[in-house]
């Protein structure tokens, strides 16, 4: 509906009725537009966001109108009316269960067990969430396929979740190919207001059969619906990381367990949280151990970096060091020879991290952030990948005008050119942050390795998600040892999830013949991690990993939560968290919640701002819950505060279950 607002007129969500809260007949003023276009929300998606809010301590306008779509309050009521017929008339046609150039394949017997129990599910009143564990290539899209059929097939409505739209094209197509007879929208931030109100909509008045999306999807209304399938739940992608910070894989049980309606989590590498639940027995779980074909997972060979003879290669590269092992290169040139395709990783974009004075030792910091601005050989700029400050190269040191100045060790940038100087056979083309910027670029590239025009596809970890290629026999990792011994307790995981990934990229055409392999340079070969992957064993790894958790302490054996300040000066931050602490400490609720000393953030200063945070940890979730929510009033209070410079903190939130700490 429309209200005045002040002088101005906003639209707005009426919640539920109330009283006037004391304020008098003459004061109140009048709505200026019902919307009433549209049928009330339901209370199943009232609940969603509701629990959302409560859950993820925003408030329950913050999450319905970040989930809405924006056309819905801009439009008005007629407008809106005359887009909701023409949808009416768009899907009048009759669905049918025709099937355009897409022929089910026999299932697996693995995949059938795991179809039957999913398509029990949903039949079933308390259907519950089912994980869907196997490996890349093991034939879980076939089983989403085949569940969301069963759902469609008994009048429901499916909805998919991947993590990034233009990371999976091929789902995408592949639901739209079997689905072709049926009525499918989209559902992302990718879209035009006018593209998502309309799929909003659809899915809102049950026309749609099947929405696939994003996170946002989540909260999309489904009047008929009867499978949720999260796809590589263990993306993080779900989480939204600014405004309301929601985890659209929880959110997708919580809704799944209030709505009955089964709900499927598909990964090669769950997380944790999602693994320990399976293992529990709250989760069902079925696995596909097997890659469809028979492709044999890739031979895991590790480089140890200590038993290279120094001169030949150094993760800290200077510019004469290669930057891959002898043996690597060798492989590389079999496969090129054989006209295979491999696929060359390292995660870091730019040509150096760093520039260097070899005169008086200047480095190219950024100004406005506690981070070195990247060399970019291809502009000739420097760039600090936080704030985006982006500058020309310096001629000379701008400290003491030597005009030596050089990079100091390796992006992909530079990676391709010395695997050009390595393999001058070879044809190379590079994924990445930088390269993929342009409109379209991303598809040039992608088209151009399908079409067999790419020996070497060198990226960031970009290249190791989702792309479902066929000629990749190698794989090589420049660089994974630089997160194993990182300060994120979860960053082993998101490691290993990437490497597993990364792998299954290889070998997935199993009448190559030829065996595919994964070449990883460590200076840590016997790592535990490393291990359990050349074993493709993620339940060994998830196994030692949760014992780790188990005596740290540290989820999913108990819920975290944290307080983000940003300030102009650290001790405005320090001093917001250490007052913040202080009244934790008074509240009743804080009983076995443990409060940690504020720290700065990896990155501590972006753009001129400091940034802080603060641990609160709790073995109860609804200790954490209760504490939180008895806090955010006193944060409040804090921050509005005047007068008190320390406490001038610039903004402050709440993160529940974060991702990165
Ligand atoms: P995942 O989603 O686990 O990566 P997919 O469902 O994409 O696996 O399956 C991998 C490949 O095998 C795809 O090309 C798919 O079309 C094919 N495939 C899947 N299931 C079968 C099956 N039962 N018989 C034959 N081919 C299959
Ligand atoms: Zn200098
Ligand atoms: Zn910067």
């Amino acid at each position: 509906m429309r209200v005045p607002f002040g002088r101005r007129e906003v639209a707005g969500l009426t919640w539920q009725a109330g009283d006037s809260g004391g304020v008098g007949p003459d004061e109140l003023r009048e709505i200026v537009e019902v919307g009433d276009a549209l049928a009330p929300l339901s209370a199943d998606w009232c609940a969603l966001v509701e629990f959302a809010a409560s859950y993820y301590q925003r408030s329950v306008g913050e999450i319905a109108l970040a989930v809405l779509p924006p056309e819905l309050r801009r439009l008005g009521r007629d407008a809106l009316a005359d887009r909701i017929r023409r949808l009416h008339r768009a899907f009048a046609a009759a669905p049918t269960d025709a099937v355009a150039g897409d022929s089910e394949p026999a299932l697996t017997p693995d995949q059938a067990t795991a179809v039957a129990a999913i398509g029990a599910a949903i039949g079933s009143a308390v259907p519950g969430t089912t994980l869907l564990h196997g490996v890349t290539g093991s034939g879980k899209t076939e089983v989403y396929l085949r569940a969301a059929a069963h759902a469609l097939a008994a009048g429901r409505q499916a909805l998919v979740l991947v993590p990034e739209i233009n990371l999976t094209p091929q789902l995408i197509e592949r639901f739209t190919r079997r689905f072709a007879g049926r009525r499918i929208v989209a559902l992302h931030s990718g879209l035009t207001p006018a593209q998502r109100l309309r799929s909003w909509l659809a899915a809102q008045l049950g026309l749609a059969d099947l929405v696939l999306g994003t996170r946002l999807a989540v909260f999309a209304p489904l009047p008929r619906l009867g499978l949720v399938v999260v796809d590589e739940e263990h993306d993080a992608s779900y989480k939204q990381q600014e405004g309301a910070r929601y985890s659209a894989r929880d959110l997708a049980v919580w809704r799944g367990r209030r709505e009955g309606v089964a709900v499927v989590l598909g990964s090669a590498t769950p997380s944790l949280e999602t693994w320990q639940r399976a293992e529990t027995g709250r989760y069902l779980r079925q696995a596909l151990p097997e890659r469809i074909g028979g492709a044999a997972w890739p031979a895991i060979r590790l480089v140890d970096m200590a038993r290279l003879p120094k001169a030949t290669v150094g993760l800290r590269a200077s510019a004469r060091t290669p930057a891959l092992a002898p043996q690597i290169v060798v492989a590389l040139h079999e496969r090129i020879a054989r006209g295979e395709q491999s696929l060359v990783f390292l995660n870091r974009r730019g040509y150096a991290p760093v520039l260097q004075c070899g005169e008086c030792g200047w480095l190219s910091g950024c100004p406005h952030c506690s981070a070195w601005r990247v060399f970019h050989k291809q502009d000739r700029t420097l760039r600090c990948h936080h704030c985006g400050l982006a500058e020309a190269v310096p001629r000379a040191c701008p400290d003491c005008g030597n005009p030596d100045i050089a990079p100091v060790g390796r992006g992909t940038e530079r990676l391709e050119e010395q695997l050009a100087a390595l393999l001058p056979e070879a044809r190379i083309a590079r994924i990445d942050a930088d390269s993929t910027r342009r409109k379209g670029a991303l598809e040039a590239t992608l088209g151009a390795v399908h079409a067999g025009e790419v020996d070497i596809l060198v990226g960031t970890q970009m290249v190791a998600k989702g792309h479902d290629f066929r000629r990749i026999g190698l794989v090589a990792a420049v660089n994974p040892d630089s997160s194993l011994f990182s300060s994120d307790f979860r960053a082993p995981e998101r490691l290993f999830a990437l490497l597993m990934q990364a792998a299954g990229r290889a070998g997935r055409d199993a009448a190559s013949g030829t065996a595919s392999e994964m070449w990883l340079q460590t200076w840590h070969p016997t790592h535990p991690l490393y291990q359990a992957l050349a074993r493709h064993d993620y339940a060994a790894f998830a196994t030692s990993q949760l014992n780790e958790r188990r005596s740290a302490g540290l989820p999913p054996f108990s819920h975290l939560a944290v307080l983000r300040a940003d300030a102009k000066t650290v001790e405005a931050a320090r001093a917001f968290l250490a007052a913040a602490a202080a009244v934790a400490r008074t509240l009743a609720e804080s009983a076995e919640v443990m409060i940690y000393a504020p720290v700065p953030l990896d990155v501590a200063r972006v753009a001129d701002v400091e940034r802080m945070q603060m641990l609160v940890e709790s073995a109860s979730r609804q200790r954490l819950q209760a504490m939180l929510r008895a806090w955010l009033p006193h944060l409040d209070a804090l921050h509005l505060a005047r007068g008190d410079a320390p406490r001038r903190v610039l903004r402050w939130a709440i993160d529940v279950d974060p991702l990165t700490i």
